[in-house]
């Protein structure tokens, strides 16, 4: 793009326009996962959504690529576009809750840690990711799951409306009377259908919460894993805990000698009276004496950024998923495998559960292809040394590929990697491809959001 092509674009935006001559380009392209290196022939920070419709209006008259930013946490690098646009919504982070109807309506380019802050005033929140620096924008599109997910459901199974603007340049809202079309796959089928410039949330009560972390050693994983395997699926729904392996952090609460130590692991989140909290993880010692459990009281947003400075924005990601209905012996040998073989100190494996509440909304009413699925799982490799980059691509792609007999066939759309090609889109969304193309076509017939594990529109 050349210079009078973003001089014009300047003069209808209220938000800078950055290109590569600009000194805040580097920032403004830099994104969480530092393996991605993309330069976008300009990023545009969009003050509201009246900068949106221009930008959106902007280019696609002028047959530019067009990609969108919310909290730039997309594991594959999903913001940024080669010589195209990044329509960049980092300015838009507004929260406004309405304490009495219990909603929240939020900007499109807000993090959790601003839903998670305003609502926690009025003792509310809604289910998110487990990392406070995450954009709502990209983690609600593609379904979005955390700690209150067994209680609460999915973060789409609380979205009640979305502002949205249109391939066409034209904004219109969407939730269950307006624009139904829309609004159900905009409950998992990514960032496929427009630019959502505000969401707006059911909020519960929540406040403080009960938090803990059990730990074993690494040579226990398969003890531990076949108990889990079985205590949580029956656990009450005031029960979350996702399974980890890991390498323990070199800091408070673990105790000196674990630092550094390979282990697998718990995280908890209770959101039941806080006198049973201790009595519902009653059956840790059931595997084998955890080498470390702790539990405490903490207020909700404090949960949510527990893992913010273990990861800071800038590390090495090669990650991808699988959607997990049952934990076999076989595929229990292969995580032991696996965990044992680390390849640096903060890579991970996690399965999120993502059944209870999530199983009560159907199969057919919103987008999310796996309501049957109980846990989603992520495998990482994380580090911040560009050179490691293919140590741990090599062992994510590795370990992913060993417990591809054991998954559903898909995994979820948030946590597919770099290039894993439009098979792997489809098994995401199993049944529901078709009708997500379907809307494709009534709202992006041309495919300009197509910078985003992409839904092609139905051929007519
Ligand atoms: P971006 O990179 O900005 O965007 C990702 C995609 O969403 C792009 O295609 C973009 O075009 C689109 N998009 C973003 N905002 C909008 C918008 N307002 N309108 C239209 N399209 C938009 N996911 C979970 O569900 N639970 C977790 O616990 C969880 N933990 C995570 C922890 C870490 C450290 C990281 C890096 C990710 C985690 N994720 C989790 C995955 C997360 O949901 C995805 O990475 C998600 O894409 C991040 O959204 P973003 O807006 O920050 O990303």
């Amino acid at each position: 793009m050349d210079r009078a092509t973003s001089d014009a674009m300047r003069t209808t935006l209220r938000g800078p326009v950055m290109d590569p001559q600009s000194p805040e380009y580097l920032r403004a392209t830099s994104i969480y996962n530092a393996m991605i290196d993309k330069r976008p022939a300009a990023v545009v920070r969009c003050a509201d959504a009246a900068d949106v419709m221009d930008a959106v209006n902007f280019i696609r008259d002028n047959d530019l690529e067009l990609a969108v930013r919310g909290g730039g946490h997309s594991g594959a690098g999903l913001c940024l576009v080669d010589d195209g646009v990044t329509v960049d919504l980092s300015p838009m982070r507004w929260v406004r809750v309405d304490p009495a109807a219990r909603t929240a309506q939020v900007g499109g380019g807000s993090r959790l840690s601003d839903l998670d802050h305003a609502a926690h005033g009025f003792g509310l929140a809604t289910p998110t990711g487990i990392v406070s620096m995450t954009g709502v924008g990209g983690l609600t599109l593609g379904g979005g799951h955390g700690y209150l997910t067994r209680k609460y459901g999915l973060t789409v199974d609380n979205l009640l409306a979305a502002d949205v603007v249109l391939a066409d340049g034209s904004f219109v809202t969407a939730s269950s009377t307006e624009h139904p079309d829309l609004f159900w796959a905009l409950r998992g089928g990514g960032g496929n259908f427009g630019i959502v410039t505000s969401f707006t949330y059911r909020l519960h009560p929540v406040d403080t919460v009960g938090v803990g972390i059990t730990v074993w050693p690494v040579d226990h994983t398969r003890e531990v894993l076949t108990w889990y395997r079985g205590f949580l699926p029956r656990a009450p729904e005031d029960v979350y805990g996702f399974f980890a392996l890991l390498t323990i952090p070199p800091g408070p609460p673990f105790p000196e000698e674990l630092h550094g130590q390979k282990v697998c692991g718990v995280v908890w989140c209770h959101t039941g009276a806080p006198d049973r909290f201790d009595d519902a993880l009653r059956a840790v010692n059931e595997p084998g004496r955890p080498a470390f459990h702790f539990t405490t009281p903490m207020p909700y947003p404090a949960l949510q950024s527990l893992f913010d400075e273990v990861i800071p924005p800038g590390y090495q990601w090669y990650w991808r998923g699988h959607f997990f209905d049952r934990i076999p012996d076989a595929a229990v040998d292969v995580h032991f495998k696996y965990g044992e073989n680390l390849p640096t100190p903060l890579s991970l494996m996690h399965l999120y559960p993502v059944d209870a509440a999530a199983h009560r909304v159907g199969p057919e009413e919103t987008a999310w292809g796996y309501r049957d699925a109980v846990w989603s799982g992520v495998f990482a490799g994380v580090d911040p040394d560009p050179a490691n980059a293919e140590t741990i691509r090599q062992w994510c792609v590795d370990y992913w590929e060993e417990m591809r007999p054991y998954s559903m066939g898909g995994s979820y759309v948030n946590f597919m990697g770099q290039g894993e090609g439009q098979e792997r889109v489809r098994a995401t969304y199993r049944d529901h491809y078709d009708r997500l193309a379907q809307v494709k076509r009534t709202y992006d017939p041309g495919n300009l959001f197509h910078a985003n594990q992409n839904i092609e529109p139905a051929q007519p």
